[in-house]
């Protein structure tokens, strides 16, 4: 295979600018590129078009210089970038990661923390995003720890739908304690609506607030799925 033919990453969207709807990053304008292909399958996965590539979105083989070309004609002057996908870290993002970065954008990662790609050290931001009980997936925290420990300023969320959920959430808060915690209010994709994500929102509120060992952990909601629903390509 080719240097150039290797570079080229699984794309299944690229969008923007938009706003960062979850995590420390909230709120920020940036541009999206969406990565196929996930080695996990949560049960309340908010973008399976993702992670089974060509059976709900068709994907494209772009390289570094095709994604400069396509964010630089979408947003011209927006200068951050979330790779996410699926799950970014089981691809070779090194290229992609200097390209944009001599292109003059701030590179965000979101990553579950299954794998730790020495790329991931390279970026600006990584948000990881351990699952817990409520997704199906069993806690890796091998995989949790060696991603962290990879990653740049890495900062944690935990999307919480129950009890359970928020257990999983403290026990991560307890053995990373350095790290920044959000925790999110889930969101199921064709049941939840605003009313709904607001009162799971404020049941979570009130539960963390009331919590011992959550120090300054962020209590938050998926911002883009409450100003525009759920949506692709928002
Ligand atoms: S890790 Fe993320 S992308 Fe993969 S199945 Fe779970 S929620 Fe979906």
């Amino acid at each position: 295979m080719s240097a150039s033919a290797a570079a080229r990453l699984p794309v299944i969207e690229v969008f923007g600018p938009t706003l960062q709807g979850e995590g420390r990053m909230i709120g920020r304008r940036t541009m999206f590129v969406r990565l196929a292909g996930c080695d996990w399958a949560c049960s309340w996965c908010d973008t399976p078009y993702a992670w089974r590539p060509g059976a709900l979105a068709p994907v494209e083989r772009l390289g570094p210089e095709d994604l400069l070309r396509r964010l630089g004609a979408l947003g011209p002057d927006c200068r951050r970038v979330t790779l996410s996908g699926g799950n970014p870290a089981l691809h070779d993002c090194g290229p992609l990661v200097g390209a944009l970065h001599e292109g003059g954008y701030l590179v965000h990662v979101e990553t579950q923390g299954s794998r730790a790609p020495a790329w991931l050290g390279a970026v600006d931001t990584v948000t990881v995003s351990p699952k817990g009980p409520s997704s199906g997936m069993a806690p890796d925290w091998p995989g949790l720890g060696a991603t962290l420990a990879v990653a740049a300023d890495p900062d944690l969320k935990v999307v919480v739908f129950t009890e359970e959920d928020l257990a999983y959430a403290a026990e991560v808060g307890r053995r990373h304690p350095g790290v920044p915690l959000t925790l999110q209010a889930g969101n199921r994709v064709g049941e939840d609506d605003a009313d709904s994500l607001l009162a799971r929102l404020r049941w979570l509120a009130d539960r963390a607030l009331g919590l011992e060992g959550m120090g300054d952990v962020r209590v938050l909601p998926q911002l883009h799925v409450l100003l525009w629903g759920n949506r692709r390509g928002v």
